[in-house]
């Protein structure tokens, strides 16, 4: 329904545009009977987890999926991330260099290594890193690079790779959201020292709970073999820092599963993808930041910018969209540098403190249709037609 009112609008009383919320958790499932076959195997052969039959059939798919030689699966990847970071750090070194406007928890993940983050800018097309912005906020207590994938875009890896090499320091990619995604011909996972992925329900590939680290390199695959599993080496002694952050076999079962359907899903979310922006084009203000139609990409999110050209602010407009079962949601606020309690001194991050007010992610995923872009799309342009009774109501 078409909302001609401000009374219309749920935020004022009326009925949402959708009877169930829609949300930006992708929440796909796999077929389950690929799920129980993979479980039932695990299950029979009475491998609950320690890396069992599933957790390597697991390993030895996603290798190939992403062409590179190791792929270490983990618990989740906020704890294969910060086991990644601790051994891949310059000894005696204590900085991250890595930006402020990323996944929320990247601090946390930094800090859990034993390390201090060092926040550096973002490029404004791309809103992930550059040499530009990291050579800067290279110093001699620089441990490592840290290099997120941003959404839709991929940040700078060819430069990275270049100014990781001239300063001889490590360089690690969390690519969550690039995943099954390709860089002039060559798939990603396969870059730098080693890259990070997410099988959180919410991501693309749903193992329940789980994350992986791919990387081309035998000896850090090695370590983190080792660190996931308290930090054993073969003979049975403690050779590492390391923790219980293992796969279990239900987790890999479920993370076979959703990969074996995931072309399928990609292609699935460049038609929903399209149709938004379809839906969106010609809104003052409103911007898509569209995925790269020349390369592979997962098409997972939709992020949108608004510019002042759009009546309302980020804020004012998740309220409204919130209340309609639009379960929008700022993207990546607030950047962590204003928030973040233990970081190194860091300079002015002019791109960054304006991206994190103006963008906002909109649902995506399994509980989105096309029909429902649709739907969405009428109701910013309500908001659009109304915007001066909104406004008095809102104020
Ligand atoms: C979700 C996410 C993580 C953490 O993944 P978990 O498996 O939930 O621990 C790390 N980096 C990015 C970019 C993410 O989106």
């Amino acid at each position: 329904m078409n909302k001609r009112t401000v009374e219309q609008f749920a935020l004022f009383g009326g009925e949402s545009a959708f009877a169930s919320f829609r949300t930006t958790m992708n929440l796909v499932l796999p077929d389950r009977d690929v799920f129980f076959r993979y479980a039932k195997a695990s299950f029979d052969a009475r491998h609950m987890t320690d890396h069992g039959p599933a957790a390597q059939e697991l390993e030895k798919q996603l290798a190939e999926f992403h062409d590179v030689r190791h792929c270490v699966t983990f618990c989740n990847c906020f704890t294969g991330m910060f086991l990644a970071l601790h051994h891949l750090a310059r000894p005696g070194k204590t900085e991250v260099v890595m930006p402020s406007l990323t996944y929320r928890r990247m601090a946390d993940i930094v800090d859990w290594a034993g390390l201090l983050p060092h926040f550096c800018d973002v490029d404004a097309k791309t809103l992930g890193v550059t040499p530009a912005v990291v050579e800067p906020c290279l110093n001699e207590n620089t441990a490592l690079i840290l290099a997120p994938q941003p959404i839709t875009h991929l940040c700078d890896i060819r430069g990275l790779e270049t100014l990781a090499a001239k300063y001889d320091l490590p360089l690690f990619f969390d690519s969550v959201e690039a995943c099954g995604g390709v860089s002039q011909g060559k798939t990603i996972g396969g870059f730098g020292d080693g890259e990070s992925f997410s099988m959180h329900p919410s991501k693309v590939l749903n193992s329940c709970e789980g994350g992986y680290i791919t990387t081309n390199k035998d000896e850090f695959a090695s370590t983190l073999r080792k660190a996931r599993a308290f930090g054993l080496g073969d003979a049975g002694r403690v050779e590492l820092l390391g923790c219980n952050a293992r796969l279990n076999e239900l987790h890999a079962a479920m993370g076979l599963a959703t990969l074996a359907g995931i072309e399928q899903q990609f292609a699935d979310n460049q038609r929903v993808h399209l149709a938004y922006q379809r839906h969106l084009a010609d809104l003052p203000g409103v911007t898509v930041i569209s995925y790269d139609r020349n390369e592979r990409r997962n098409w997972k999110s939709l992020l949108l910018r608004l510019d002042d050209a759009w009546p309302f602010g980020r804020e004012e407009t998740l309220r409204i969209l919130n209340a309609e079962n639009i379960h929008a949601r700022a993207h990546y606020s607030p950047a962590q540098h204003t928030t973040f309690p233990r970081q190194a001194a860091t300079g002015a991050l002019p791109v960054t403190d304006a991206a994190a007010k103006n963008h906002l992610i909109l649902p995506f995923g399994s509980t989105v249709s096309e029909a429902d872009t649709e739907i969405v799309g009428s109701l910013f342009r309500a908001v659009l037609d109304l915007q001066k009774p909104l406004r008095a109501r809102l104020s």
